[in-house]
């Protein structure tokens, strides 16, 4: 006998969101929640592959792919405008697209050209998506949730990878001045900080697979049996989007298992 379908509430139904590195890792999980939630979901990114096949996977009627690169403002605007072409609003912008430092990039030797890239893409696509997304939702009297994804890198000092700890300090500044000035319109604007997690990002960044990366980061946090996974950062960035949050702005939610307290 077929089991009867479970009883999901969906926090999301109605709502069309727009994801930013959504063809993978972080941004995926996110899509596939998000859309499980009832959203209509938009996933940018550059990895146009990867991007189409999720966003097939979750199926046509929910979601689709759209090319954007986040560190081209002009990009990032043609992203909203189509998405409001397409569904007729825009009420969550997940900006989560990022890099990650490409050496050590301690401040003795700072690589500027690795500085001025990571700044372009973690912290001018951040503020791309936050502007853009913004002045859609404004003008339309939308009251929608804008989320970023910073990290614990932006609010401890690092031994290494300045570039990186620079850019996500950045985006919690951005975050805070917008959570301000868009408040009396009623739109949140929340930033996600994930600990170290197993993604494609940090797989490739640390050369190691996604068992031993979790291995490697465990001790660090004080709370024991649950390991990190993608999973638990979409459930927070959902929280953030969703009415479940309704009074919640200019909030850095941290998801480290303790590891800063
Ligand atoms: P990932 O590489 O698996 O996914 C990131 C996605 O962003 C990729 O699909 C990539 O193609 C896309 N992207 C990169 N540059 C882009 C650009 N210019 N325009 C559009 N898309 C672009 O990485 P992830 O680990 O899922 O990271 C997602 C976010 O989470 C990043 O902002 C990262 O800094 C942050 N974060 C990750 C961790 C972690 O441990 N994985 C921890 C803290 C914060």
């Amino acid at each position: 006998m077929a089991q009867p379908a479970p009883n999901i509430t969906k926090k999301l139904e109605g709502k069309v969101a727009i994801i930013t590195g959504g063809a993978r890792g972080i941004g995926e999980a996110t899509a596939r929640l998000f859309a499980n939630h009832g959203a209509r979901v938009v996933i940018a990114d550059i990895q146009d592959e990867e991007g189409q096949t999720v966003a097939e996977s979750i199926g046509s009627e929910t979601c689709s792919y759209v090319h954007c690169d986040v560190a081209d403002e002009e990009q990032v605007k043609k992203l909203v405008d189509s998405t409001i072409h397409a569904y007729g609003q825009l009420d969550i912008m997940f900006s989560n697209a990022g890099v990650f430092s490409k050496s050590k990039q301690l401040v003795i030797d700072l690589d500027f050209a690795g500085l001025d890239r990571i700044m372009a893409i973690n912290v001018r696509g951040t503020a791309a998506c936050v502007k853009h997304a913004a002045k859609a939702m404004v003008e339309r009297g939308v009251k929608g949730s804008i989320v970023c994804t910073a990290s614990l890198a932006a609010t401890t000092g690092g031994e290494s990878w300045t570039d990186y700890y620079m850019s996500k300090h950045a985006m919690l500044g951005l975050m805070r001045c917008a959570s301000k000035q868009l408040g009396p319109h009623g739109i949140r604007v929340n930033a996600v900080s994930p600990f170290a997690v197993a993604t494609p990002l940090t797989c490739s960044s640390f050369q190691m697979d996604a068992e031993e990366f979790e291995k490697l980061n465990q001790p660090l946090s004080c709370l024991k049996g649950t390991v990190l996974k993608v999973n638990h950062i979409a459930d927070a960035a959902l929280f953030l989007a969703s009415d479940d949050s309704a009074f919640i702005t200019g909030h850095n939610l941290v998801v480290d298992g303790g590891c800063t307290v």
